[in-house]
């Protein structure tokens, strides 16, 4: 069998005669959600047979869902092998955010990162990543709201270090057959592998780029992200100041606020000084804290000093608000958390 989702349009014209049957099952299948060849009519039915002996169209299972009480919906989503991704839904008043994972595990090892613990497992498939979104599409919006929302890789693992599956799936979503999503509506978020945000600037398609720096200096972030050791800072942002953007586009920088270590004045000013010449935009994340790892949220009165040494400098910063504190908030959490407990009944067997 074949997971449908892993393919693109084009390789799908190479594979059914005629070609144009390709366009049609992707429409059948991203438009109309049909998850039974039977349902699709429009192919000649001796040909929906066949179709049903070699491809799978039917989405990954969800073993688990958390609902917390602000909306954010949690899913661990369970893959061919019986590995659990991590996708969340994040309800909100003007767009919807869908969160999705890259990778089981991470091989980054961030410190205050609880996949980062984790170590890497594997790269997910691009099916695997384009089904993530699909689920929780379909669980939470109704028909005619179904294109409300943005899609965030900032789930578990690092986009760019499984570059070609994440890709893919991007020109999957991205395909005006399938969800049709523009690419403002997908943002990828990376640690810093420079090379591949060099390569990310030279694709026919680009999404929303953001990075997570969370250090302001060499030697904060050398202690917080290894992988800062390899690309310094300073190389890091003229690779962001090359990176090509639209009109009005900005460069997002997440910045998680550890207590004592990331949250203070003088780290604010490092980050003004950093962003100099960048359009950019920073989004503040209050540490989600979990007994794992050792850190600290900062007070409120911390973090809006904080925000404000960036506003006085002109720079526009966002504090984002923790969403989904009572299903264990924290990227990498759930898995740590669940993936010994027995299954709940599902659709999929
Ligand atoms: N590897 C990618 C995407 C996954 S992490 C990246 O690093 O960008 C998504 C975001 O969650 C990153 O900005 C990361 O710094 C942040 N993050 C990780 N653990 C966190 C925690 N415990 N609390 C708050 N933010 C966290």
């Amino acid at each position: 069998m074949q997971f449908f989702f892993d393919f693109e349009r084009p390789e799908l014209a190479e594979r059914f005669s005629p070609s144009f049957r390709g366009t049609q099952i992707y429409k059948s299948v991203y438009q109309r959600w049909f998850d039974d060849f039977e349902l699709m009519t429009d192919l000649p039915r001796a040909f929906r047979a066949e179709l049903a002996q070699e491809w799978d169209i039917r989405l990954p299972r969800v073993q688990r869902r958390f609902d917390s009480t602000d909306g954010t919906r949690r899913y661990l989503v369970q893959l061919s092998d019986g590995e659990l991704a991590e996708t969340v839904f994040i309800p909100e008043e003007h767009r919807n955010t869908i969160c999705i994972s890259s990778q089981i595990g991470c091989a980054l090892a961030c410190t205050f990162c609880l996949t980062g613990q984790l170590g890497l497992t594997r790269h997910l498939t691009p099916g695997e990543i384009v089904t993530q979104a699909l689920v929780a599409q379909r669980d939470n919006l109704s028909w005619d709201a179904r294109d409300s929302f943005n899609i965030v890789l900032m789930g578990m693992g690092e986009p760019l270090h499984n570059y070609d599956s994440v890709m893919k799936a991007i020109r999957i979503l991205h395909d005006e057959h399938g969800l049709n999503m523009s690419m403002s509506r997908i943002t990828l978020s990376t640690a810093g592998l420079l090379p591949a945000i060099e390569r990310l600037g030279t694709e026919p398609m680009i999404p929303n780029l953001a990075i997570s720096l969370t250090g302001a200096t060499n030697e904060k972030r050398n202690q917080l992200m290894p992988i800062n050791r390899r690309y310094p800072i300073e190389q890091l942002l003229d690779a962001v100041r090359r990176f090509p953007l639209k009109h009005r586009q900005r460069v997002t920088f997440e910045y998680v606020l550890l207590r004592g270590i990331s949250d203070s004045p003088e780290d604010a000013m490092h980050l003004v000084k950093l962003l100099k010449g960048i359009r950019a935009k920073v989004n503040l994340i209050p540490f989600n804290e979990a007994e794992e790892v050792p850190y600290k949220r900062p007070s409120d009165i911390a973090i809006e000093r904080f925000q404000h040494v960036l506003i006085d400098h002109n720079i526009s910063a966002f504090v984002r608000k923790n969403r989904g504190n009572d299903i264990s908030a924290a990227c990498g959490q759930l898995k740590k958390k669940w993936a010994d407990e027995p299954a709940t009944a599902g659709s999929r067997s």
